[in-house]
């Protein structure tokens, strides 16, 4: 039997335990969720997408893929998915992956005629043994999933490539925000006067999308169609987990746009997430993996963009590239917005 005092020593135990709950409770709630961040200006509309499910107490997992589909399915947009610029000989070929907060992930690179990668890549990782699908091989595996077949190659992205073929010149550009900041910082250019200053078209980008849901749990998509006018068969970071995304539910996910082949090198978005886990913030963690590609080759970085995006897991956000022009979206209940991200030069 309980004693009065035995009682006492007792519920004042509990009473700790409770307490000591209740500030943990009060701290992992503090955090800033759900909350979606992802690339460029068009992550706002793909971010809006993500919050239909995010706001309702989705899964992270559930909303990267829905947001990163609407620019995959946007035609206006040459850099990803359908209306994407083909390799030099004249093919649209997409590179995407996803991961979760268990570490799953799934991928598929050089697939051609899908719309929507991104979902290939997720059934990659939830039918199959596998993590990676590159070619035929997802294109196969797509089909037999119900995808349908479709030709990616618009008109206006044939134009361009044809376009192209009168140089063939295989000369990645610097966004092209960044490319007109010198000739004409002032005003905002259209479409045909960005092709003739910059020389040709925004020839590549990506969107990498990262959330946090109202559970804390983290997920992340990457999809592009890479770099215009590349090889036949070349893949870029954007669909190799650890390069182009990477995710880990204990500290925090990190995407990647810009030269893939730079971003490859260093494992960039893995190596933003352990930054991170010895802790550096979300920006610091981003400027540290860009100052190490400079730092390998500091002439040649004057010439490319890369750019990093992260979050941790209380929510804070940040990011960092070589190059002006970079920019981010970010969407939480209490704010929505694109941001220029900070840069090296
Ligand atoms: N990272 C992409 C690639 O290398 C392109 C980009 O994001 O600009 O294919």
């Amino acid at each position: 039997m309980l004693n009065r005092r035995k009682f006492l020593e007792l519920s004042a135990f509990t009473g700790s335990l409770l307490s000591l709950n209740k500030k943990s409770w009060a701290r992992a709630s503090a955090a800033n969720k759900p909350i979606v961040i992802s690339t460029w200006d068009f992550g706002k509309d793909a971010n809006t997408e993500a919050w239909k499910i995010l706001g309702a107490g989705g899964k992270a997992l559930d909303a990267v893929e829905a947001g990163v589909k609407i620019p995959e399915a946007d035609p206006k947009n040459q850099s990803v998915g359908y209306g994407g610029l083909p390799d030099r000989d004249g093919r649209v070929t997409l590179d995407a992956c996803i991961m979760d907060h268990l570490g799953n992930c799934g991928s598929v690179m050089c697939l051609e005629h899908i719309m929507h990668p991104i979902s290939v890549a997720r059934l990659v990782m939830e039918k199959t043994p596998h993590v990676v699908l590159v070619g035929d091989g997802a294109l196969q595996f797509a089909l037999a999933e119900g995808f349908e077949k479709i030709n990616l190659l618009t008109p206006e992205s044939e134009k361009v490539w044809k376009e192209w073929l009168k140089t063939s010149k295989y000369e990645p550009k610097i966004n092209i925000e960044n490319q007109l900041y010198d000739k004409k910082p002032t005003s905002y250019l259209d479409a045909s006067q960005v092709y003739d200053l910059a020389g040709g078209p925004n020839n590549h980008d990506t969107i990498g999308m990262v959330a946090m849901d109202a559970n804390g749990n983290l997920s992340g998509a990457c999809t592009t169609s890479g770099m215009a006018f590349k090889m036949h068969g070349r893949v870029g970071d954007s669909p190799i987990i650890g390069a182009g995304l990477y995710v880990d539910n204990e500290v925090g996910a990190a995407t990647s746009t810009g030269v893939g082949e730079e971003v490859i090198r260093c494992v960039g978005s893995h190596l933003v997430v352990e930054l991170m886990r010895q802790g550096y913030s979300p920006e610091n963690a981003c400027r540290k993996a860009v100052e190490r590609i400079v730092k390998r080759n500091p002439e040649k970085a004057k010439t490319l963009q890369v750019g990093f995006l992260a979050l941790n897991k209380k929510g804070e956000y940040g990011a960092y590239a070589i190059q002006k022009g970079f920019t981010y979206a970010v969407k939480s209940s209490s704010e929505e917005k694109i941001i220029p991200g900070k840069s090296m030069v």
